[in-house]
């Protein structure tokens, strides 16, 4: 089937990001003000049906009442007031292409509250391995192209001076237009004083999903400044690139949680080594994940060189983008 998609140059992916994370430590930028998203009333909505949930939220397919659009609405369980960061990270993230979308916020009967979501008709990248089981990892262009969105995603979020902090397959959202945007901000936190300020923060590493954490974040109260958040990111980064490489987990299924720490702490390359075994001339794959799977933050690489690292910067954009296309597609 011919794709229909434009194409985009590598530079023009990439030149939408915003300011550089380096750029970040120095003088930090004052965003500009994003367009407040619109508040709304849960009841403006109908339900439609069932998109998943996560530890913290249920997110439902919805139809507004007025217009007919379909969105997915996001609610979170309780009204816990740290649910609220996610909503200001929503809000400085705005625009940004790889980031999902938040149209309107609103509250439910108990308070608690809902962010009504661009729908990523795909689901998850996880929901894509999943309905692609048996058949194995992203073919070499579609996984390129993949690593390319998710890299882009996460830099726009750094560039607004927030680090994600829950980054894997799950919290990839896709599209059917071919399209990767990073998601679920529960645990991200914003790396630069709370109201606008440029003071950066210290932040705790210790929330979200073990398996893809960094070896620093099994320290106990392990805190970070704006560069070690960021890095944190980038391993996380770096095992969910392995893991669409190999279609499954990166690490072994169904370890204790000592023996998971023991892994990612003292056998970081193990999956490397299944890597290469697979497939010797996926080299600058290999070579891009091993730049996030870096035991030491300060040698891992931030998500600006990523971005212009061989694996991405040199795939053929046009066959990449109808590759990824086909393959979520074709999962659907
Ligand atoms: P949690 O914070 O509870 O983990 P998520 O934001 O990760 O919640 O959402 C849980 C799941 O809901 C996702 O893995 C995905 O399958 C689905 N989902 C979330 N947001 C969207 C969206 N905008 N469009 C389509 N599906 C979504
Ligand atoms: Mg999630």
């Amino acid at each position: 089937m011919a794709c229909s998609l434009a194409p985009a140059l590598p530079h023009q992916m990439f030149h939408r990001v915003g300011a550089a994370p380096h750029q970040m430590m120095r003088k930090v930028p004052t965003p500009p003000p994003p367009p407040p998203p619109e508040e709304a009333r849960l009841s403006d909505f109908e339900w439609i049906g069932d998109l998943g949930a996560g530890g913290f939220a249920k997110v439902s397919k919805v139809r507004h009442r007025r217009t007919g659009a379909v969105f997915a609405l996001k609610m979170s369980k309780d009204a816990d007031p740290k649910r609220e960061e996610e909503a200001e990270v929503l809000r400085r993230a705005a625009g940004s292409p790889h980031v999902v979308g938040c149209h309107a916020l609103l509250r439910g009967p108990g308070g608690e509250p809902g962010c009504v979501l661009e729908l990523m008709d795909a689901g998850s990248l996880g929901d894509v391995l999943r309905r692609r089981r048996g058949r194995g990892g992203l073919p070499e262009h579609a996984l390129a192209e993949a690593a390319a969105h998710c890299a882009v995603g996460l830099a726009q979020l750094h560039s607004r001076g927030v680090a994600h902090l829950d980054v894997k397959p799950d919290n990839f959202l896709a599209s059917s237009r071919g399209e990767i945007k990073i998601g679920d901000f529960n645990t991200s936190r914003i790396l630069y004083g709370g109201a606008g300020g440029e003071h950066p923060m210290v932040v705790p590493l210790t929330a979200g999903t073990r398996c893809y954490f960094s070896p620093e974040r099994f320290a106990p109260g392990a805190r970070a400044g704006p560069h070690g958040a960021m890095a944190a990111d980038v391993w996380s980064l770096g095992v969910t690139v392995l893991e669409l490489f190999l279609g499954r987990f990166a690490f072994a299924r169904g370890l204790s949680a000592a023996a998971l720490e023991l892994a990612i702490c003292q056998t970081a390359t193990v999956g490397l080594y299944a890597c290469r075994k697979k497939q010797r001339r996926r080299q600058s794959c290999d070579e891009f994940v091993e730049a996030c799977l870096q035991r030491e933050p300060v040698r891992r690489a931030t998500v600006k060189q990523l971005l212009v690292h061989p694996f991405l910067a040199r795939r053929d954009v046009q066959v990449s983008r109808c590759a990824l296309r086909d393959i979520i597609v074709s999962s659907l």
